[in-house]
């Protein structure tokens, strides 16, 4: 940690201040500059948290110089991308895997409908919420555990592993009983119980950004599940709330490169959050690839206008077959595949 001084620092406030340091077992290093005087720290930065830094006197600013967070960090994995393993298919390699799905379960025929559709159109996971969290306590928010079932018989009819959302710390063993993967959404990027649980399950864990999630909140929300021991992370950027009201989220396209250089996790883009309409999905899907995603989840309907929820944004599938089409030279300009 580096401690700039104000510019009107007396000596027995610099000597106040390394005492303070000290006490709790950091070594501190001084110097004195034209016009800032700067105390260095020395030592486990942790323990400065346990200091009122900002209120002792003399202090203007504190800048840490480790990452806030270690397991999360990209150094933690020696320069490569971890790879996450669910079902039979794996996030951080050089294939970019696409989960597709409704946005919500909304029955057993239209899941093994789109089960069967994105299946053949190349899709690796299949997506879907049984419970959903929804803007509104009149929306529909799900078929709870009868769509966890649905969800486990459309994986045994097509072979695809299921992603799913979870929402109170309460279900997570539930949830995890049937998914091979638990989405925490948005919404819930800092429920620190839930994350906390789903730390605690040996399941790989699609974490998405809070819509007002700085990336370093992002991280340090991944480091919560990972700090807990479980380490199979997978971030997915799914757009931030900006002033533009155009689109429904403004896709924030640097944040795949960004995190990729500074996190060893695997990131992959979800288009249809991020634009919140059909005809946005693919070109943003395209932009994921060639940024370095490492894969995308998508939302595909069997009838979008009749959707219990995003049918906005939701493909028919027939649109995701040609996203699919058109996806690879992209993938393969990213030196990946599909
Ligand atoms: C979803 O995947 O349907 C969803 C609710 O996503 P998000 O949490 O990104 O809004
Ligand atoms: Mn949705």
């Amino acid at each position: 940690m580096i401690i700039v001084a104000t510019k009107d620092i007396t000596t027995e406030q610099i000597d106040h201040i390394r005492e303070r340091v000290e006490a709790i077992g950091l070594r501190t290093h001084v110097s004195r500059g034209e016009s800032r005087t700067i105390i260095g720290c020395i030592g486990d930065e942790a323990r400065l948290a346990h200091l009122p830094l900002l209120s002792i006197p003399g202090i203007d600013s504190v800048h840490p110089v480790m990452r806030p967070y270690k397991l999360a960090a990209r150094d933690f994995a020696a320069d490569r991308t971890s790879t996450v393993r669910v079902g039979n298919r794996t996030f951080g390699g050089t294939v970019c895997p696409v989960a597709a799905g409704p946005c919500s379960v909304e029955g057993g025929g239209m899941m093994a409908e789109t089960g069967r559709a994105v299946a053949g159109a190349g899709a690796s996971l299949l997506r879907g919420g049984a419970f959903k969290p929804r803007t509104s306590p009149y929306s529909f928010d799900g078929l709870k555990e009868d769509g966890l079932r649905i969800l486990a018989e459309v994986r045994e009819q097509t072979g695809l592993p299921i992603v799913t959302e979870v929402l109170d710390p309460r279900d997570a063993e539930l949830v995890a009983g049937y998914a091979d993967m638990l989405q925490v959404g948005a919404r819930n990027m800092q429920n620190f119980a839930l994350l906390r649980e789903v730390g605690q399950l040996q399941r790989p864990v699609l974490l998405k950004r809070g819509m007002s999630a700085t990336l370093k909140d992002f991280l340090l929300a991944a480091e919560y599940i990972m700090s807990r021991g479980n380490m199979q992370v997978v971030l997915c950027e799914r757009g931030i709330r900006t002033f533009g009201g155009e689109m429904r989220n403004t896709f924030d396209l640097a944040a795949i490169p960004w995190l990729k250089m500074e996190t060893h996790l695997p990131v992959i883009a979800d288009p249809s959050h991020a634009g919140g309409r059909r005809d946005l999905v693919a070109p943003l899907s395209f932009a994921a690839l060639a940024a370095g995603a490492d894969g995308l989840i998508v939302e595909v309907h069997p009838d979008p206008a009749s959707a219990l929820s995003d049918g906005d944004q939701s493909l028919t599938f027939g649109e995701f077959a040609d996203l699919m089409g058109g996806l690879g030279v992209f993938a393969e300009a990213a030196g990946r595949t599909l």
